[in-house]
């Protein structure tokens, strides 16, 4: 007879006790074993294993359908709300799942077996089953050692902060940097944020790394002087970061020992973090605003909010996602799209800032379309701080137009745009994008 293993780890179990108090945490736990008994038989068994963790062993299915079975009708009864006193909670649980014969698989090796299905489910953000195969084991013991290498990566100082300027479009000057982690790695080397966060969000490590980035950037743009305007920053918050009873506290501190002033400080959350949990958010935004910095939507027209939305959340900036701006100049519904939503962002007094612009196009047609400022390699790739302080003072350059659009004088080369050429829409200054307005370099340093 076959046995199954059912780890469940109720994401937001720690959210409940911080938001509600242990009284409710406490009676949530009892609902959540009541309710996988009612789905049980009474040969099953439903233990709590530490704080949010429950496991299930289940006794018989020898089918992967039955198996699968005794999954979804976990998820089913965990997904209906739970009344306590006057609340209505939500539980996001991650599920892993192991299944073995007695005489083939001991209890310890399933319980871990099901312990590495758990750890991918929860890498998958959570709100999943995920069946343990003895292929998932290479993926999981490298996130796993990706893990334990992070929780000492922020003592030895391996994490280093990126910046990438925001050019304002009308000035065509850097109006500010956005903050991008990296992560210096004794044996595997540089790495970009797609090779640790998703790790870092799974294990809670997000927090401490967001907090140190925060603390880094604040204090880093603090100590530039020699700039008028002064530039802002913008800083990418998780979504862990911003469920963190602490992030107020977190963001105010970072304020107080760099001493920057708050309305140089933008936070970017993206649309599809947002709209996870949307009164959440605004409650959440709000309480920031009131600190005096900035909110903006990143990654935006990826998630699935209605425009219409964006009247009631409380941020300042829409963040354009890169995927729009790459087609802009070759597919004619990421231009409408693009079009329509900086419309939009007008009508709603909201600023705006396309990603990932790469080509003089694209530029030109985001400048049509009245895009406030970019982001992109076309200007400048993200970098280190010396590396920004030199661009500030000898200015931004700009590939020659005819390079940039990748052609030559001749017919059918792509040139006319129909949009006026570069020099006509962007004059001389195009060419050295200095940070003074007046044309004159900077000079910026960093005391
Ligand atoms: P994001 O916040 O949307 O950042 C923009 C990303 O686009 C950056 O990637 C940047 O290098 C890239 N990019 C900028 N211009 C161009 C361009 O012209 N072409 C192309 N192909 N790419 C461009 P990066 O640095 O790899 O960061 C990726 C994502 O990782 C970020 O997306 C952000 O979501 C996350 N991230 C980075 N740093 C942090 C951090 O400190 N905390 C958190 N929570 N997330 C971070
Ligand atoms: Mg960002
Ligand atoms: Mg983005």
């Amino acid at each position: 007879m076959g046995l199954t293993v059912l780890l469940i780890d109720l994401h937001n179990f720690k959210r409940v006790n911080d938001l509600h108090g242990h009284p409710v945490g406490d009676e949530l736990l009892r609902l959540v074993a009541a309710r996988l008994q009612t789905i049980l038989r009474g040969v099953d068994t439903v233990a709590r294993i530490a704080g949010g963790e429950f496991a299930v062993l289940v006794q018989g299915p020898a089918l992967q359908l039955e198996i699968e079975q005794v999954a979804q009708r976990v998820i089913a009864t965990l997904g209906q709300p739970f009344a306590i006193a006057s609340t209505r909670l939500s539980v996001e649980a991650a599920i892993g799942l192991a299944s073995g014969r007695p005489e083939q698989t001991s209890g310890d090796e399933l319980l871990r077996d099901a312990g590495v299905a758990l750890y991918a489910a929860k890498a998958k953000g959570g709100h999943c089953c995920e069946v343990y195969s003895p292929l998932m084991h290479s993926s999981v013991l490298e996130s796993l050692r990706t893990e334990s290498d992070m929780r000492c990566a922020l003592d030895r100082d391996e994490f280093v902060v990126y910046y990438q300027p925001v050019v304002d479009l009308s000035t065509v000057t850097i109006r500010g940097l956005e903050a991008l982690v990296r992560w210096n790695h004794p044996q595997r080397g540089f790495l970009s944020p797609d090779k640790f966060i998703p790790v870092a969000e799974a294990t809670g490590i997000i927090g401490a790394i967001g907090a140190w980035v925060l603390r880094q950037a604040c204090h880093d743009i603090a100590a530039m002087h020699g700039l008028s305007p002064p530039l802002g920053i913008s800083v990418n918050l998780s979504a862990l970061q911003l469920e963190d009873e602490d992030l107020i506290a977190t963001v105010s501190q970072a304020l107080e020992q760099s001493r920057l002033d708050a309305s140089r400080l933008t936070l970017e959350v993206t649309e599809t973090v947002i709209m996870n949990d949307v009164p959440r958010s605004i409650q959440v935004l709000t309480a920031l605003r009131k600190v005096g910095v900035k909110v903006a939507i990143d990654d935006f027209g990826t998630g699935y909010s209605s425009l219409g939305a964006l009247r009631y959340l409380p941020v300042d900036t829409l963040k354009i996602d890169r995927s729009f701006v790459t087609d802009l100049a070759r597919d004619q519904a990421s231009a409408d799209l693009t079009r329509r939503t900086l419309q939009l962002a007008a009508d709603f007094h909201l600023h705006t800032v396309a990603e990932g612009v790469e080509e003089v196009e694209q530029l030109e047609i985001l400048r049509e379309f009245g895009c406030e400022a970019v982001q992109g390699f076309l200007f400048a790739r993200p970098q280190p701080l010396a590396g920004i302080v030199a661009l500030l003072n000898t200015g931004l350059q700009l590939p020659e137009p005819a390079s940039a659009l990748g052609a030559t004088d001749g017919p059918g080369s792509g040139c006319d745009t129909g949009r006026g050429n570069l020099n006509d829409a962007a004059g001389s200054e195009i060419h050295r994008l200095d940070h003074t307005s007046a044309g004159e370099p900077a000079s910026v340093a960093v005391l």
